[in-house]
């Protein structure tokens, strides 16, 4: 399984078009003793990274390929706050403390983001202009009222927009409600996740890109890591590995759902077309059963996400419907090139909620971010590496769950193609 990810390159996104060069990394060469091994180079594992090597633990990162290679570098770049479930159910799910501490997890990541973008330095054209949860049907506006209802009373700043409102915002009379989520906002993800790199190199993590970890067993030292080029033994480890988890860790990879995501990018749009999409420097996604979501980037680029072919796919043949849609939206659209297009997969759980494991002592994972990686990954990242470096579980803001394996997991592309028929039928008919 590791094999079939090894030393694959970058895919040609517009992220890998545009964002600043990674920090120079290559292979493990030779055997190597640390306090703590992370796999996987993306926002969770390099956000961990980082933060360990400011507490100064002695820290190394395996990846697979490269930096952001797999989601990190491959996503629409929206910077989501709160998790899938809104604050009442979890509070009600959880009781007050882990409930209301989840609440706030999700409430914060977006500000970490921000705000590690603004420590660092790190070039990736970040804008916090809001996210929009947009209705099309009665039954997304009565959801995103809630929504909205619930956040507000915690304080939040989240407005309701109406039809008009919307249409403001977008540029599009699609929607006939809307949440604006000012605590939102947007990045170039692959610029985000390689500026997280080099920050954590400075800060005296170490690096090691085409190094797929293949074996993980328990020895006398510690945790011993195999990877083609060296053996690593480790007090700690962290798994970072999401949604192209292997069999690394018996039953990780089973445990989620990794679903594809395809997005299409157009050229830079000229100022007078820019004007009138997306013209306020917002995001959004759809409460729909499409699950679209797009922004413009600084650029002026239009950058739309949506349904996948359940492959890898850089066939324009697979994007037509996205820009079919794109085009029905904003009907300026028909003027211009699309010029990149790419897709990647999103861990998702069988409860829609990141899932934080630690199914041996010294073993500590975090993935599942159900499409809201950009700011909870790193929130993850976080608060693993604070575990990692000794803390006690009170510094886990996540219940640590058993593995569990999802049954029938093997028809998963079967289940997905299922779920997407009937979520259509159901827009359709309950509209
Ligand atoms: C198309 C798409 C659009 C998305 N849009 C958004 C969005 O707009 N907003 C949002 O918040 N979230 C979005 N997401 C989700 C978000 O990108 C992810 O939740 C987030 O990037 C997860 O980060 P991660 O570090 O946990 O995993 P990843 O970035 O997927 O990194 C995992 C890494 O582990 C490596 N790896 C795996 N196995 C091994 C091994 N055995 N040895 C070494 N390395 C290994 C892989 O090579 C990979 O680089 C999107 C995802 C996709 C695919």
């Amino acid at each position: 399984m590791v094999e079939t990810i090894a030393r694959r390159p970058m895919p040609r996104s517009l992220y890998a078009a545009t964002a600043p060069r990674a920090p120079e990394t290559g292979p493990l060469d030779g055997d190597l003793n640390v306090q703590v091994a992370i796999v996987g180079a993306g926002f969770t594992g390099l956000s961990a990274a980082l933060h360990l090597a400011e507490a100064g633990v002695d820290t190394i990162v395996l990846e697979a390929s490269q930096i952001g290679w797999g989601a990190s570098g491959r996503n629409g770049g929206q910077v989501n706050p709160g998790l899938k479930w809104e604050p009442e159910t979890l509070e009600q799910a959880f009781g007050a403390d882990l409930g209301g501490r989840m609440v706030r997890l999700g409430d914060e990541a977006p500000g970490l983001v921000f705000d590690l973008v603004a420590r660092h330095g790190i070039d990736c054209a970040p804008r916090r202009g809001g996210t929009l949860r947009a209705a099309l049907s009665a039954t997304a506006e009565k959801g995103i009222r809630d929504f909205q209802r619930q956040w507000a009373a915690r304080g939040a700043d989240v407005v309701m927009a109406d039809a008009k409102g919307m249409a403001k915002l977008t540029g599009t009379g699609a929607y006939r409600a809307g949440a604006h989520d000012r605590r939102g906002g947007q990045v170039n993800p692959l610029a985000y996740c390689r500026g997280l790199a080099a920050a954590a190199l400075k800060a005296g993590a170490r690096i090691f890109t085409d190094t797929p970890a293949t074996r993980l067993v328990r020895g006398t030292g510690g945790w011993n890591l195999s990877t083609p080029s060296g053996r690593v033994t480790a007090q700690r480890v962290i798994l970072a590995t999401n949604g192209y988890s292997d069999d690394l860790w018996p039953g990780l990879r089973r445990s989620i759902v990794p679903v594809f995501s395809s997005i299409t990018a157009t050229e830079p749009l000229p100022p007078e077309l820019a004007a009138t999409v997306m013209p306020n420097g917002v995001v959004l996604y759809e409460m729909s059963a499409s699950y679209v979501y797009y922004r413009l980037d600084d650029a002026g680029r239009f950058v739309m996400g949506g349904r996948s072919v359940l492959r890898q796919s850089s066939d324009p043949t697979d994007y037509r419907s996205l820009i079919a849609y794109a085009t029905q939206l904003f009907p300026v659209l028909k003027a211009v090139d699309w010029t990149h297009r790419w897709n990647g997969q999103v861990a998702v759980t069988w409860d829609h909620l990141p899932h934080l494991h630690e199914p041996a002592p010294g073993i500590h994972i975090g993935l599942g971010y159900n499409g809201r990686g950009v700011a909870m990954a790193t929130a993850t990242g976080r608060m693993l590496a604070r575990r990692a470096a000794g803390g006690g579980p009170e510094v886990l803001d996540l219940p640590v769950t058993k593995i569990s394996p999802i049954t029938g997991h093997i028809a998963w592309p079967l289940a997905v193609k299922g779920r997407l028929m009937l979520d259509r039928w159901r827009e359709t008919f309950a509209a």
